[in-house]
């Protein structure tokens, strides 16, 4: 790969910078592709821009082979895109981590001086910081400004009890958005009552435009498919936007087409329909193609024009500035001790159906489908199915986290690890949510209409083929007591365990048994 044999497009747009006539340069990583977001000083001096591929980082998971052609295509246009606008551009491919390649760049430059916006990503920050160690009058880190929240003023609220919705209010307050001074719009902070619906018979769900490969993202595919082709997932059908132009033009579709039906079939599934309502805009908000105030500032504007209701709109701006920075404010007090967490114990490898997608429960299948092809599901999907699912089948939660991380294109350690281990799996034991997530079938029928092509019944709620969930969860609720304790009280659901039957106490824990024994796990891909 660092014959640049798979480069010819960037080589045939760029005329590459000999780095050694600069004396000062930004480090670009793949994921700030914004230059709206640099210091004045970059957009005005225009330094050298430097932006590397790492194979090794690529390796370091077995990513979805469209994640990684998403986040080379995008930096490859954006480079691109830079030098059509006067700067001078650096592109390189290493073998190595970015750490030793910036070293190395260093080391043969010795004029040279760099500066880098502070990785939202752990272990690249680490990487970055060690070359600083080496370089310390050569290198400058700035401040990461792709979020609204500052990190130092959020960053030790983080404990048992401060929840989301705190902070989502400060928020809020902080930029205005959706208040009446101190009120907010419509009197409510919250209209998650109105957002609970299951979708209607034959509602119409408009289609989300996609874009056919350009030269720069066939060569990134052909190259995806020659290293990294026993990665996860399925290349063919690439359809995403690479450059802010297709983002933007995603962005606008989702304000006039989903946004006014967001709100209510937000937690709603559909057999066929991984996205519904939803933006599907999380995997550009991820990368800098688009900003999370330009989708919240969108939305909030077709809220004043009439377009979309205040659930809708609200709905939207909890999810981006409340759920997004709260999450990642959690990931900067947490980190690194928490990629360790597993309050459970729990200690099964992964269930073998997150690679193979064979199963006969139909919402596994429905939520399965969609992220072996394109690397996405939604929400409810990614919490109210899968996490469930391995929560009540005693997985690793770490294990869940590692292949929620390589599995989607969205997925970056900063947001994948606090949703994974702090909220679906309650492996933090109860610092980001109060209670795990964890539900019968009866919850899935109720949002879903899944159970009526499903080869379980759900209505069963033990024996041969009952729904798995229906007895999983009882199972769970009995094990796990402590994680549903209220201040030290029993809860509802331990409480209501209690007064079943004997017999029936038998059943859920025979019909648990035997499902456990049968579920084949995966040993190999640990
Ligand atoms: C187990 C699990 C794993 C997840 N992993 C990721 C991940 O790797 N990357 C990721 O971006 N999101 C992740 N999420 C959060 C959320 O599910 C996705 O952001 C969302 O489904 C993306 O689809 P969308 O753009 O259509 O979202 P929409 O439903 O349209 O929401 C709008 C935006 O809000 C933001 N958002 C909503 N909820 C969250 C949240 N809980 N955390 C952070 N941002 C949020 C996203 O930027 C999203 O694009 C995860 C959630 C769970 C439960
Ligand atoms: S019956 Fe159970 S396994 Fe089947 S789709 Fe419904 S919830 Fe899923």
């Amino acid at each position: 790969m660092s014959s640049r044999k798979f480069l010819n497009q960037v080589d045939q747009q760029i005329s590459r910078a000999e780095v050694n006539n600069y004396d000062r340069a930004v480090f670009v990583l793949h994921d700030q592709l914004n230059l709206q977001q640099w210091p004045e000083w970059v957009r005005r001096k225009k330094p050298l821009l430097i932006f590397m591929e790492s194979v090794a980082k690529g390796r370091s998971l077995p990513y979805h082979k469209k994640k990684l052609t998403y986040v080379l295509s995008s930096m490859r246009h954006f480079a691109i895109e830079c030098h059509q606008a006067g700067y001078s551009v650096y592109y390189h491919a290493t073998s190595k981590h970015y750490g030793q390649g910036l070293t190395e760049l260093l080391d043969q430059n010795s004029e040279l001086d760099v500066t880098y916006m502070m990785p939202s990503e752990w272990d690249s920050r680490e990487r970055l910081r060690k070359v600083k160690g080496k370089y310390p009058d050569r290198i400058t880190e700035i401040e990461n400004s792709f979020f609204y929240a500052e990190t130092d003023r959020w960053k030790d609220k983080i404990e048992p009890g401060y929840r989301m919705e705190y902070f989502y209010r400060d928020m809020r307050r902080q930029t205005g958005y959706l208040m009446n001074d101190d009120e907010p719009e419509g009197g409510e902070w919250n209209y998650d009552e109105d957002n609970r619906e299951s979708l209607p018979d034959d509602y119409p769900v408009p289609e989300i435009t996609t874009f056919a490969p350009d030269d720069v993202t066939s060569e990134v595919m052909a190259l995806v498919e020659n290293h990294f082709g026993d990665h996860f997932g399925q290349i063919d059908n690439f359809g995403y936007a690479v450059r802010r132009e297709q983002a933007l033009q995603l962005l606008d579709e989702f304000i006039n087409e989903r946004l006014a039906d967001f709100g209510p079939y937000e937690d709603a599934m559909a057999t066929g329909e991984p996205t519904l309502f939803h933006s599907a805009l999380s995997i550009y908000l991820n990368n800098g193609l688009l900003l999370p105030w330009e989708v919240c500032e969108r939305a909030i504007e077709a809220y004043k024009d009439g377009k979309a209701p205040i659930n809708s709109v609200e709905g939207l701006v909890r999810q981006i500035l409340g759920w997004r920075e709260f999450i990642r404010i959690y990931y900067e007090a947490m980190m690194p001790e928490i990629r360790e967490t597993n309050f459970m114990n729990f200690s099964e490898p992964l269930p073998e159906l997150f690679w193979s997608g064979e199963t006969k429960m139909h919402c596994l299948k429905q939520s399965l489908k969609p992220i072996f092809k394109q690397g996405y599901s939604h929400h409810i999907q990614r919490l109210m199915v899968l996490s469930n699912f391995s929560n009540l089948t005693k997985t690793d939660p770490r294990q869940l986290n590692r292949w929620f991380w390589f599995a989607y294109v969205d997925a970056y350690e900063w947001v994948v690890l606090p949703n994974v281990l702090g909220m679906s799996t309650f492996a933090d034991g109860g610092v980001l949510a109060s209670k795990p997530y964890v539900s019968s079938g009866n919850y899935i029928n109720k949002m879903s209409n899944y159970c009526s092509s499903c080869e379980y019944s759900i209505t069963k709620k033990t024996g041969e083929n009952a729904c798995p969930f229906n007895y999983l969860y009882w199972n769970f609720v009995d094990e796990q007591r402590e994680a549903f304790e209220v201040s030290g009280r029993n809860s509802f659901m331990v409480n209501m365990y209690d007064k079943k039957s004997e017999e029936d106490k038998k059943e859920i824990k025979k019909s648990t048994e035997n499902f456990l024994q049968t579920l084949g796990r995966d040993q190999q891909k640990k």
